[in-house]
């Protein structure tokens, strides 16, 4: 490993993979680090760390709201939205779909009459706490229900990075604007994936996003022995590390469904995570 301060962020391609338990086991099988669950439309890593919630603090996004008494309803904000958030009915009215909205803050910087402000809208909470023995700083960040921005959540767990530790990021599923938000400033990924036909199909669009980040990664085969070897043979193709195998195995299911990280069942699984950090 480079530096022990490296920012490890753990993802994949479809959900369903598994990366929660990685970036859990990975968490538990390291010393002092922070685990940041950034998955905030399900947060799954508490469930598995049963933290001592020590802050909560609501998060917020800005949204405009329109001062009617200045507004003379030239659509210039409508037109400069990019999310289609504003539509002005002339004389009317200038709806605000805050939900479309991405607190950009753009329609306020053209609008002619300063006519625009931003008020902020409540979009989730983020909670912080530790670990019963103190090793994990865990923080997560929820969405609230209904609510479809997590962009700017993610971004908003993110400020709570302690720099002084290893941070492990559990990054939410797929390869959308809030994987890219979770998953940027890292100085390695880890790709979590099965040796399916979805599996490889999910992990090559994961691995064009990386390349394209030029963010350092290698992949964690979970659920290995079921399917095929079209992961490996497309690893080994493509000069990818394959950092780990885990397993299709009674054991790590049972631990999963019962919400017992296996590192705990399986000790000598700790010293296979932590093993990671030394050929990354
Ligand atoms: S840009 Fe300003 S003045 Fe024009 S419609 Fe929008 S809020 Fe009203
Ligand atoms: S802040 Fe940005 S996204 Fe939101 S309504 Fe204004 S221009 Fe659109």
């Amino acid at each position: 490993m480079r530096d022990e301060m490296m920012i490890i962020a753990v993802a994949s391609g479809k959900g369903g993979t598994g990366k929660t338990t990685v970036a859990v086991n990975l968490a538990l099988s390291l010393s002092n680090v922070q685990l940041m669950d950034c998955d905030v439309e399900e947060p799954n890593s508490h469930i598995f760390i049963n933290p001592v919630i020590e802050e909560m603090k609501p998060a917020y996004t800005l949204v405009p709201t329109v001062n009617y008494e200045r507004c003379d309803y030239c659509g210039k904000c409508a037109a400069a939205c990019e999310y289609n958030a504003l539509v002005v009915v002339p004389q009317k009215e200038v709806m605000v779909f805050p939900e479309l909205c991405h607190g950009c803050g753009l329609c306020s910087m053209v609008c002619p009459q300063d006519a625009i402000r931003e008020e902020p809208r409540e979009i989730g909470v983020i909670k912080t706490g530790k670990s019963s023995d103190g090793n994990i700083d865990l923080v997560y960040g929820v969405l609230n229900i209904g609510e479809i921005m997590a962009t700017p959540l993610i971004d908003q767990v993110k400020e709570e990075l302690n720099p002084e530790k290893p941070v492990i990021i559990d990054v939410p599923p797929g390869t959308a604007c809030p994987v890219i938000a979770a998953v940027q400033g890292s100085d390695y990924c880890m790709l979590v994936t099965e040796p399916t036909p979805f599996g490889l199909y999910d992990l090559r669009l994961a691995v064009e996003v990386l390349r394209v980040l030029k963010i350092p990664f290698g992949v964690v085969i979970n659920k290995a022995g079921i399917g095929d070897r079209k992961v490996y043979e497309y690893c080994e193709k493509e000069g990818i590390q394959i950092l780990l195998e885990i397993p299709y195995d009674k054991q790590i299911a049972r631990c999963y469904s019962e919400g017992v990280p296996f590192v705990k069942a399986m000790p000598e699984w700790r010293e296979r995570f932590a093993g990671i950090i030394g050929i990354i």
